[in-house]
């Protein structure tokens, strides 16, 4: 048992994504600053892509640690190093990629029977639903890491209360019940778990992560109180109290270079320095930038009409490319003299940009987002407005959150939903007159409504930042955690739940 805070060790399994592992990476760094020992446990291809933040971290001084598992990928029928779901060759295998997760439980139960010192408490992502095993065969609390804001968890919950989206018909718009706001969806803007007619068979393991969940002692929630108000009470309530709201967690990373090779390690100061230059050229808040995450893979004619809105907006822009079919996309790119065309005036990334280092450089001016909820929090953070464009899972939710509930958004127009790896269909395409139209919209600077959006972004922004800094919410949320696990500690009685 742990009697002083430097003695406790919080044992961190992030889920493979880089939705799922950057976040938690950035948490490590926020626990590990206030005293206690973070020890994250992780694949090694995702040690190498991620790690360089972790090692600096700990040469810095703190009491941080990544320690590797095997990831099953053959045995699993996953090309060998696929180990991020980014990195999946075709979504028809993320059955596969769950069975590796299972795969798991066993070589993790082995690293933490053998650590030193002995856990303390698991932060773990909701999808490993064995973590309640592990909490329980080490009598230590499991906490649960849900990558969703309160807002969407609020939301669903109503749903799944209510039912009102399984009795209006396809297409059909329904307002979520007993909000305080009307909040309009059609079904296919809803995620896979309140929709699971149209996705695949991933029935079983939702149930588990669902049965996993309810037994966890607690919540962490990548958010800050002041944001989601009275949204982030009702889901303490849901959760019977057992939530800390620890975010934004990106703001973890306060030099460039951590900014930089946030998901990508290899990338070199050169290039983190060549890419500052290219914003340093622009004046403050007149350059858009444009990417739609890690998962989302658009095909080519989804991919031109993002393109050409962004051209004709005639803003200054940066768009990261990431395609389905990636050579059909270059394809068209050099086929219509696109980035010959837009030369001087966009730039595009191909692969994996520095996200949180571009969105926090003063010459971006907006961010035309997907709205999965690390980049939205991201934008957030960075007190900037957006232009939403969603494409699946909760990002409907999210977009409403940014839109409608805090008022720093427009909407592009996306009118319906996909399931990830569902091949586009053209109902579900955003034109590039609506792409361009939603982007003046934000930029204008002489429109009073684009003043007071980009007004109060800036003041979310200013929230963000205070939240986590010392004293700030996000800070007492992380102390308040630390000492509940302290308590646990030291406590003879042990948790009820997660052990
Ligand atoms: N990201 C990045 N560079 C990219 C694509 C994504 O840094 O080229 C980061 C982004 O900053 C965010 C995460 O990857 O932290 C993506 O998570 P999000 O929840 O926004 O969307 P997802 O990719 O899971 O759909």
């Amino acid at each position: 048992m742990a009697s002083k805070k430097e003695e406790l060790n919080f044992i961190l399994i992030p889920f493979g994504a880089p939705g799922h592992i950057l976040p938690m990476i950035d948490m490590a760094k926020m626990l590990a600053r206030q005293g206690v020992m973070v020890t994250v446990i992780t694949t090694a291809m995702n040690a190498i892509r991620f790690g360089a933040v972790i090692d600096r971290a700990a040469a810095s001084g703190l009491s941080i640690r990544l320690l590797q598992v095997q990831f099953p990928a053959e045995e699993a029928g996953l090309p060998k190093g696929c180990e991020s779901f980014d990195d999946l060759p075709s979504y028809s295998l993320f059955m596969n990629f769950f069975s590796a997760i299972e795969m798991l439980q066993k070589p993790i139960e082995k690293i933490v029977a053998d650590l030193s010192p002995s856990p303390s408490c698991i932060i773990c992502d909701k999808h490993f639903p064995w973590a309640v095993e592990l909490g329980r065969k080490y009598r230590i609390p499991w906490v649960s890491f849900d990558g969703m804001n309160c807002f969407t968890q609020v939301c669903a919950h109503n749903l799944s209360l209510t039912k009102v989206h399984e009795t209006t018909p396809e297409g059909e718009p329904f307002v979520v019940p007993n909000l305080p706001d009307k909040f309009v969806f059609n079904k296919s803007q809803l995620p896979g778990f309140l929709n699971p007619g149209q996705s695949s068979d991933l029935g079983v393991i939702r149930e588990r992560i669902k049965a996993g969940e309810t037994e966890a002692y607690g919540v962490v929630v990548n958010s800050f109180e002041e944001l989601e108000g009275s949204y982030a009470e009702d889901f303490r309530k849901l959760k019977g109290g057992k939530v800390w709201f620890v975010g934004p967690l990106s703001l973890s990373n306060e030099n460039n270079l951590d900014k930089a090779q946030r998901g990508n390690s290899a990338v070199t100061a050169e290039e983190e320095q060549r890419l500052m230059e290219w914003l340093d050229s622009w004046q403050s808040e007149t350059v858009v930038y444009a990417c739609l995450g890690s998962l989302g893979r658009f095909v080519r004619s989804e991919f031109m009409e993002l393109a050409l809105g962004l051209e004709e907006s005639n803003h200054p822009f940066i768009l990261v490319v990431k395609g389905k079919n990636k050579e059909d996309i270059e394809a068209w790119i050099s086929e219509d003299g696109f980035e010959e065309r837009i030369k001087g005036r966009g730039l595009l990334i191909r692969g994996w940009a520095p996200q949180v280092l571009i969105l926090s450089h003063p010459s971006i001016g907006a961010f035309l987002t997907h709205c999965g909820w690390n980049s939205t929090l991201e934008g957030i953070s960075a007190g900037l407005p957006m232009i939403t464009r969603p494409l699946f899972a909760e990002q409907f939710f999210n977009e409403k959150l940014v839109v409608q509930v805090l008022g720093t958004g427009v909407s592009a127009g996306a009118k319906f939903g996909r399931k990830i790896g569902e091949e586009e269909r053209p109902e579900m395409g955003v034109s590039r007159l609506e792409v361009q139209q939603a982007i003046c919209k934000v930029m204008d600077k002489d429109n009073v409504d684009a003043n007071e959006r980009r007004k109060k972004a800036k003041e979310l922004g200013e929230m963000a930042r205070k939240a986590v800094e010392e004293g700030g919410s996000s800070y007492l949320n992380v102390s308040l955690l630390i000492q509940e696990v302290m308590r646990l500690s030291r406590s003879k009685k042990q948790p009820e739940n997660g052990i």
